[in-house]
């Protein structure tokens, strides 16, 4: 889609307002299988965007759904997904939430021993599980989104494999995958393999495996120099890895991955409007009709996202910081050079598919933006903006 049609949905739609590009989730997803030729499986992580009509899109993609609330594995079923292809993968949940979704059918993922052994006690070998692995391998864009590290909450500790062993053994528990998730934005795809062979090296504790999953940590270019994970560079690599486990072992495993961020971030372009130009004593800002209430990953993990006027794209070049009308500090970018901003242009965030409506709120009582899907040469408005009244929604008033 070009930035015009961008501009026509502002018009039509108004501002702020989430777009999404499906030709470019398709883009990624081929990207994907035409690096991984035999035995993978793709599982996206819904929790990066989870609007039903792209949870449907995805699935129509022949993807699977990972998810990590019992609210995301019934959004996947209402999307199609079968439960053959919907591993739940929660932590720190309690174990009634496993329960229903062992009633539901889909794979469960267990990332901590009391869990398991609760686990093991009600179904004993009935009911096949993933157990969630922290191999305590330190990878990721920062340490916020790294999980694997030997300080995180995530996945039962490799160092606790001889426990998993004996509450397998004594509730006879039958554990058909091994899961790994080390963090997000991995760039060395060397991490990968060395990941997947410690599961390799653990395999032969589990006699019932059948798949070993990788997670994620597929990395996209946010600014210019930027890298995208070198996917096919990692198919070769893991490809590699496998047949000679395979070879060595004389086992056969499906691999599984759980890209996010890498399917839809770059299909997501988050249209706001310049309010105000404000020239301080220090900078000029620019005050959007938004904040981290809509987009919180500038703030909170300190995120670079490329910023654009799409209504002045031939102005002269001036330097901005661009800020949010949040009553609380809310800098998009400092000193962003763009193509002179006046009040009431359109302006663009780059790369906002993933985690941004996501993790939107209605901090400062303003309303959640629109979101719309681009496809077919089409605009579909695919949530409609808050209304005031939803700002009382479930408010009970007693006074
Ligand atoms: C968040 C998450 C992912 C997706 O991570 P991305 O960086 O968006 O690709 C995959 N698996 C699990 C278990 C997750 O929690």
């Amino acid at each position: 889609m070009t930035d015009k049609n961008l501009l026509k949905i502002a018009q039509e739609f108004g501002t702020p307002t989430y777009v999404y590009e499906a030709e470019s989730i398709k883009t990624q997803y081929q990207k994907l299988t035409d690096s991984f030729t035999k035995n993978t499986r793709f599982f996206y992580a819904a929790k990066s965007l989870t609007n039903i009509n792209i949870l449907k899109y995805i699935k129509s993609l022949g993807a699977s759904l990972d998810c990590v609330s019992i609210n995301e594995v019934k959004l996947g079923l209402r999307a199609g997904f079968t439960v053959d292809r919907i591993l739940f993968t929660p932590n720190c949940v309690d174990f009634s939430e496993i329960e229903e979704a062992v009633a539901l059918k889909v794979h469960v993922n267990i990332d901590n021993i009391s869990i398991l052994e609760q686990f093991g006690t009600k179904y004993g070998n009935s009911y096949p599980i993933f157990v969630r692995i922290n191999p305590h391998i330190f990878a990721g864009g920062n340490y916020k989104i790294s999980t694997g590290h030997i300080d995180s909450k995530f996945g039962i500790s490799i160092h606790q494999l001889r426990h998993i062993e004996r509450v397998m053994k004594s509730t006879n528990l039958c554990v058909n995958g091994l899961h790994m998730h080390t963090g997000s934005e991995i760039k060395d795809v060397d991490v990968f393999v060395q990941g997947l062979e410690i599961l390799f090296e653990i395999s032969e504790h589990f006699p019932y495996l059948k798949y070993l999953d990788m997670g994620s940590g597929f990395k996209v270019p946010y600014q210019d120099g930027d890298l995208e994970t070198d996917v096919k560079s990692l198919g070769k690599k893991v490809e590699k890895v496998l047949s000679d486990f395979e070879k060595e072992s004389g086992r056969n495993l499906e691999l599984w991955f759980e890209p996010g961020k890498f399917l839809v971030s770059e299909s997501g372009h988050f249209i706001v409007n310049s309010n105000v130009i404000k020239p301080t004593t220090a900078t000029t800002f620019v005050g959007i009709n938004s904040g981290f209430n809509h987009l919180i990953r500038p703030m909170f993990y300190d995120s670079y996202h490329k910023i654009e006027n799409l209504s002045n794209p031939k102005g002269a070049e001036r330097i901005y910081t661009v800020v949010g009308n949040i009553c609380e500090t809310d800098t998009f970018a400092w000193d962003r050079k763009l193509n002179e901003v006046r009040e009431g242009d359109v302006l663009v965030f780059r790369n906002a598919g993933a985690y941004g409506f996501e993790m939107s709120s209605n901090f400062n009582s303003r309303l959640k933006p629109a979101e719309v899907l681009w496809l077919d040469g089409k605009a579909h408005l695919i949530r409609r903006r808050d209304e005031f009244e939803d700002l009382l929604r479930n408010q009970i008033e007693v006074l």
